[in-house]
């Protein structure tokens, strides 16, 4: 949760992006200069193509059936029915969940770790800074040892966001601070983003995004680094509530940790439509959204994976982002994700999984 200095990994390589960027293109025109496209063709025999615009080569170190340079499919088949029936069921059964740091956000910056929406904070008073500083190597260790019992380690972990939380109060935290703790902050979104949410944002496709961050900075970040709103993009998060000073006085709702952000969330977060402008959100966004049974779920860590918990899903396509510890966790992420990105991985595959989703 806090900015660190980490070398540099590669990153994908100009010609694989210009080699997707050019499949998209093309798919945008044919689709727009003629009113009957031809059918596409199934995704399993599509899926190579888009490795292969991925630089592909092949691995015999994975059991992974389609492994490249930038993805990894473990079952590609099983990839393929879920887009199937996906795409058969219609946008209107269809929502995204996405987490926020690491998985919109990019993991590296100019060459360094980019810093998360917690870490980018700057309280403007140096020693509460510093006291929750403290909490962090106090609590950090208990969030990552595998050996705490999840009900002991969530009890703590509440623990630790209501410290912080009450250190933000007590050291008079501004909207001001946030402001421009955004701006000089080492943050960005990945190439993609923004084609993906307005690819969504034509179909009325929900996008909730869960953080166990706080909702008003990320919320800022979307203001300052993209310069514009979508209005079918929700931030599931903790949410301040500022006094007429503009000065930090209580949290809305229940506080959303890293152990709880699922979709159980929903009805025990504040509501989320008051601050983006959307003044006819109402509670029933909530039950609609939960009548939409097939999920396209993206994260950075198999947790996240936990957060369609509480929704009674009939297909989840899960997308992870392998940011680091590639060799050591891709194991495990392409057991866990139907599709795993790796080395910081732009957006773009997303968006074209999207256009697969709904064609
Ligand atoms: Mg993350």
């Amino acid at each position: 949760m806090r900015p660190m200095a980490s070398p540099s990994l590669l990153s994908p390589s100009a010609s694989s992006l210009l080699l997707l960027r050019r499949l998209l293109l093309s798919r945008r025109r044919r689709r727009s200069s003629t009113p009957h496209s031809p059918p596409t063709p199934p995704l399993r025999r599509r899926l190579p193509l888009i490795a292969a615009s991925m630089s592909y080569s092949s691995s015999s170190s994975s059991s992974a059936a389609t492994r490249d340079s930038g993805s990894v499919v473990a079952d590609a088949d099983g990839l393929a029915r879920k887009v199937a029936a996906i795409s058969a069921a219609g946008p209107a059964k269809l929502q995204v969940i996405a987490d926020f740091d690491g998985t919109l956000t990019r993991y590296w910056y100019d060459g360094a770790r980019g810093q998360s929406s917690h870490g980018l904070l700057r309280q403007g008073n140096e020693e509460f800074d510093a006291r929750r500083e403290e909490l962090f190597e106090h609590y950090h260790p208990i969030e990552i040892c595998p050996d705490i019992p999840l009900p002991e380690k969530a009890k703590l972990m509440e623990e630790w966001w209501e410290k912080t939380h009450a250190l933000l109060i007590e050291g008079g935290l501004t909207y001001e601070a946030i402001r421009k703790s955004v701006a000089d902050a080492k943050i960005t979104f990945r190439d993609g983003v923004v084609e993906l949410f307005e690819f969504l944002e034509e179909r009325d496709i929900p996008v909730l995004v869960f953080s166990a961050g706080l909702a008003d900075i990320i919320e800022e970040v979307f203001r300052q680094k993209l310069h514009r709103s979508f209005k079918n993009i929700k931030v599931v998060s903790n949410r301040m509530i500022f006094n007429e000073e503009g000065r930090l006085v209580s949290f809305k709702g229940k506080t959303i940790h890293v152990l709880n952000k699922n979709e159980h969330a929903l009805d025990m977060a504040a509501p989320v439509h008051d601050n983006l402008g959307d003044p006819n959100g109402s509670t029933d966004d909530y039950s609609l959204v939960k009548k939409r049974t097939n999920v396209l779920l993206l994260g950075d860590h198999i947790g996240d994976l936990g957060m369609s918990d509480g929704l009674n899903y009939e297909n989840r396509i899960a997308v992870g982002f392998l940011n680091s510890n590639i060799e050591k966790s891709l194991k495990d992420y392409s057991t866990a994700f139907d599709i795993v990105y790796l080395n910081d991985a732009p957006m773009l595959g997303v968006v074209e999984l999207a256009s697969e989703l709904c064609p």
